[in-house]
């Protein structure tokens, strides 16, 4: 490396995208170079990497109890203004709610038939402390009985993420219906999800570092069969946007609005690049208003209620990412999901892309809550974190083009659509 090259500063998707080799090269070299022995197995694998590793983990899990419900009061706070919006609020959030669902179904069904996690026996890398809880087998009334949390507290201590979420929501909505009067506790918790950001970005700042162990204490455990299973996990996350963007939503664009919706992609373009190359939602709100009013006719009125709600509770690339992560993990531990499991994975996948802030990487963070839901170990999101970024970008492109669809179908049909203004582009 040359001088001026040392001095760059290298960003945090670079970074980790060296661990990642790096952690992967040591790996490779501890599992078929050194003897085993002392030093190999009791201090560098299962001390060194296996501490800090662990430590990483440790750290990431810290953040979801207070990120998720900090960020969901916040969320459904906006929701409760929907009144406001009346029908608008009410298309919206079905339209959201019905397309995450549909995104993680389809991510489950790919995930299925790729089968990425076949071939990798993690069980060897499964460590003592977050060993596996084994599920017991819950009926579908215990399942839905539990969403209902008997002590919201008892569900916070405890990180049962369905529980919390119910909570955050009710709590959001009170807040917003009660409005100045409780305006301290509503900036408190903007406030405390501010802090809840800070620190997530600061732990991801030490994700270089967390990858490099973790992967590189996988590959020391199993050797080169890691790769392939971690090449076909981004093909199953790949071809299930692909199937959300251009067909589910370019579908539902044609039959509601019967615009075409090649045009569409083509105008929309622009956003989805600058989407993919910021790994952000919210950084391309004034974008994708601005485009859907200047290329696409869709009112201002409409979208400027729509797209930041959108930025905020609609990850359906972020769900997808998640469902494929879900049958990975499932598969690489040998962990049998049933139907049921299928079903919870379905729901918290669609509710954690609510939680989901739009910003990078939070849906990693926000993916344990969804392997808890159905008792996966965590330890499967270090191995496939040092190749998430690649895929943050894309699922976050794929993440604002669902919000774009569904506002202007919703534009549609409350005639706050200019098809002269959408035609007339790009000529
Ligand atoms: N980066 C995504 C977004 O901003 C969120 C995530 O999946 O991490 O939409």
């Amino acid at each position: 490396m040359t001088d001026t090259k040392k001095k760059k500063k290298l960003g945090l998707t670079t970074t980790i995208f060296i661990a990642l080799l790096a952690g992967a090269a040591f790996g490779i070299f501890l599992c078929y170079v050194v003897p085993s022995g002392h030093v190999k197995d009791d201090i560098l694998v299962e001390g060194i990497l296996f501490v800090i590793g662990q430590g990483f983990i440790r750290l990431m899990k810290m953040l979801v109890v207070p990120l998720v419900f900090c960020s969901l009061v916040c969320g459904s706070m906006s929701i409760g203004d929907t009144k406001k919006l009346g029908t608008v609020g009410v298309r919206t959030l079905i339209f959201y709610l019905f397309t995450t669902a549909l995104a993680v179904t389809i991510a489950l069904s790919v995930g299925n038939m790729i089968n990425p996690g076949k071939g990798l026996d993690m069980s060897a890398v499964k460590s003592n402390a977050t060993a596996v809880q084994e599920m017991e087998a819950t009926s579908l009334t215990d399942t839905l009985l539990n969403i209902i949390p008997d002590n919201p507290i008892g569900s916070l201590a405890n990180g049962n993420m369905l529980q919390i979420i119910v909570f955050a929501l009710i709590v959001g909505i009170i807040l917003a219906k009660l409005g100045d009067r409780t305006e301290t506790v509503g900036n408190f918790f903007s406030q405390f999800n501010d802090i809840m950001m800070e620190m997530t970005m600061m732990v991801m700042s030490l994700a270089p570092i967390g990858v490099f162990c973790l992967i590189s204490r996988t590959f020391a455990t199993i050797g080169f069969s890691a790769f392939i299973p971690l090449g076909k996990y981004m093909i199953g996350v790949i071809v299930a946007l692909a199937i959300q963007c251009f067909v589910v939503y370019l579908g539902l664009l044609k039959i509601f609005t019967g615009l075409n919706p090649f045009k569409f992609i083509k105008n929309f373009f622009p956003v989805m690049a600058f989407a993919f190359s910021t790994a952000t939602s919210n950084a391309t709100i004034p974008l994708s208003i601005d485009t859907l009013a200047k290329k696409m006719g869709v009112s201002k009125k409409i979208s400027s209620f729509t797209i930041p709600l959108g930025a905020t509770i609609n990850m359906d690339g972020t769900a997808i990412m998640q469902g494929v992560a879900v049958v990975f993990a499932a598969q690489a531990f040998g962990i049998h999901l049933t139907i049921v499991d299928y079903i919870t994975v379905i729901g918290t996948a669609t509710l954690a892309s609510i939680g989901t802030a739009g910003v990078p990487s939070v849906g990693l963070v926000t993916l344990t809550m969804v392997f808890n839901s159905v008792g996966l170990p965590v330890e499967a999101i270090g191995l496939i974190m040092g190749i998430d970024r690649i895929l943050d970008m894309t699922r976050t492109a794929v993440n604002i083009t669902g919000d774009a669809v569904c506002t202007t179908i919703v534009a549609h049909q409350n005639k706050a659509l200019d098809r002269e203004i959408f035609n007339k582009s790009g000529e």
